[in-house]
């Protein structure tokens, strides 16, 4: 038997593949939700994805995290996958004297260092940047609320002047939306926390404020160098990012749309045109992407959404973007559970309407296929073919027997409305389909003894409360499987 322990919740989910949740939901773990009882309260609703955000908490409390997520999984036989977010070369403002009240066309100069020594200094936390400055660039801080011109860059020190004044406060963060930063793309506290998360098993990496092609592969080469494998998810957010998207798409192997610092760096009336713009660089590169921050952020606070939040939610679904990501509404709100169940809701409603009416909707990814079409190898003519069968069929599962998981991965692409089932005997495996669209993952120790598989899946997956007596499945596989065969079938069979 397939050594698979699915909660109640799970099959019941699974039973009517038009309200299977294809959207996969990733939430920030923090003080709000770090307890097991709350973490087990969201896994049963639903959560894929657990973020845990270096940019605070210690190693303790992240290792408790990871303790607790792992405990779980095995007692409620869900697979939740671990993502550890770096929080890359982030520049702030040092510690200030005091709160600093800038006004309108004051002029002001900043330096290198962690204090602040003089009133019309302001210090910057990171060393070496003022070179890559030009006279008439903008800088901003504190998310966005202050607004700089610079009028004068020398190699230890840069002129401004305060076009939209405020209240500046200590350790606030500082963009540079124009410029080229020369800055590495792991500081020495990623480099700590990146060996921290390799030792710990973490089960993908996010890294922040990639700038080029080059950050990922740098990251990628120190993973090799540490012996893992473990996938990188590019956080775009800097304006230098996008202006290198396919490239990074290439390079790294999932993208997030990280709107929060995005947000800052451009206008935010530019943001939604670029979230598509980053959908389907990965969408183009059969790599997944994340929709993040303040998809819910009044829930922080209320346990109800906006309908402007709702229609953020519903247009990430209808967008087919892999993932759509909660940050402070579960790390650090008063409201996780709720705002949790209100992003299930959401997506499950939005979906029922997509996969019922899908030839409506030309998605980037089944359009990305279209179009590398010439290019096809024997896998992508079998993803294809599998969800064109399953959909003629209307199947209620197509079953992937995988090693890699890449074909899970190659038959999501096309969207089908069908749910993709990924049997494989590696744990990391199931783990990372955990972030592509549409795939549920099995693992399965017999996975070689192909035909003891292929007889027990129709019972497997009853037991899963996937199908009934009378369902077709569509089967892929790679035969004989104890080759270790490439998929190379495509197998129908009838549930009896
Ligand atoms: P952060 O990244 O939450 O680590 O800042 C996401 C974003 O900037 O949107
Ligand atoms: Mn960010």
């Amino acid at each position: 038997m397939l050594s698979t322990k699915p909660t109640p919740q799970s099959a019941r989910a699974l039973q009517d593949h038009t309200t299977v949740r294809h959207c996969k939901i990733v939430a920030t773990v923090g003080p709000s939700s770090s307890d097991a009882a709350t973490l087990k309260t969201m896994i049963e609703a639903g959560l894929d994805i657990v973020r845990l955000n270096f940019s605070h908490g210690d190693h303790a409390a992240h290792l408790a995290v990871i303790e607790t997520i792992r405990r779980l999984t095995n007692e409620c036989g869900k697979h939740i996958t671990i993502l550890q977010d770096l929080q890359g070369p982030k520049i702030r403002c040092g510690l200030l004297m005091q709160d600093m009240d800038l006004q309108d066309g004051e002029s002001y100069t900043l330096v290198y260092g962690e204090r602040q020594t003089d009133p019309r200094v302001i210090p910057v936390d990171y060393d070496g940047i003022f070179a890559d400055l030009r006279t008439g660039q903008k800088i901003i801080m504190n998310d966005g609320l202050l607004a700089f011109e610079i009028t004068a860059v020398s190699a230890a020190q840069v002129e401004v002047k305060v076009i939209d004044g405020g209240v500046l406060k200590s350790r606030k963060g500082i963009n540079f939306p124009r410029a080229n930063l020369s800055l590495s793309a792991l500081t020495e506290k990623d480099t700590e926390d990146l060996l921290f998360g390799i030792a710990n098993g973490v089960d993908a990496i996010a890294l922040s404020f990639v700038q080029t092609a080059d950050d990922v592969m740098q990251v990628k080469k120190m993973i090799t160098a540490l012996a893992s494998n473990v996938p990188v998810v590019a956080k775009i957010e800097r304006l230098s990012a996008l202006k290198d998207i396919a490239a990074i798409a290439a390079a790294s192997d999932g993208l997030m749309v990280a709107r929060g610092d995005l947000g800052v760096e451009v206008r935010v009336e530019k943001v939604p045109a670029y979230q598509r713009k980053i959908i389907a660089a990965a969408a183009a590169n059969g790599k997944p992407v994340i929709v993040a921050t303040q998809m819910l952020e009044s829930m922080i606070e209320n346990p109800l959404a906006s309908l402007a939040e709702v229609a953020d939610v519903a247009n990430g679904v209808l967008e087919s973007a892999d993932c759509l990501m909660l940050s402070a509404e579960t790390a650090s709100g008063k409201y996780p559970v709720q705002a949790l169940r209100k992003m299930v809701a959401v997506i499950d409603a939005v979906e029922h309407w997509t996969l019922t009416h899908r030839n409506v909707f030309a998605t980037p990814q089944r359009q990305a296929c279209k179009e590398q079409v010439t290019a096809w190898e024997t896998h992508t003519a079998i993803a294809a073919a599998a969800c064109e069968a399953a959909d003629s069929l209307d199947a209620k599962a197509i079953v992937c027997l995988t090693l890699s998981g890449s074909i899970a991965a190659s038959i999501a692409r096309w969207r089908p409305k069908t749910p993709i089932i990924a049997i494989s005997p590696r744990q990391e495996v199931i783990r990372r389909l955990n972030l592509i669209w549409g795939v549920y993952g099995v693992q399965n120790p017999l996975f070689y003894k192909t035909d003891v598989l292929l007889q027990e899946l129709p019972q497997t997956l009853k037991g899963m409360g996937i199908v009934q007596s009378g369902d077709m499945i569509v089967i892929t596989a790679g035969i004989p499987i104890a080759q270790m065969c490439p998929t190379n079938t495509i197998k129908i069979n009838k549930i009896s």
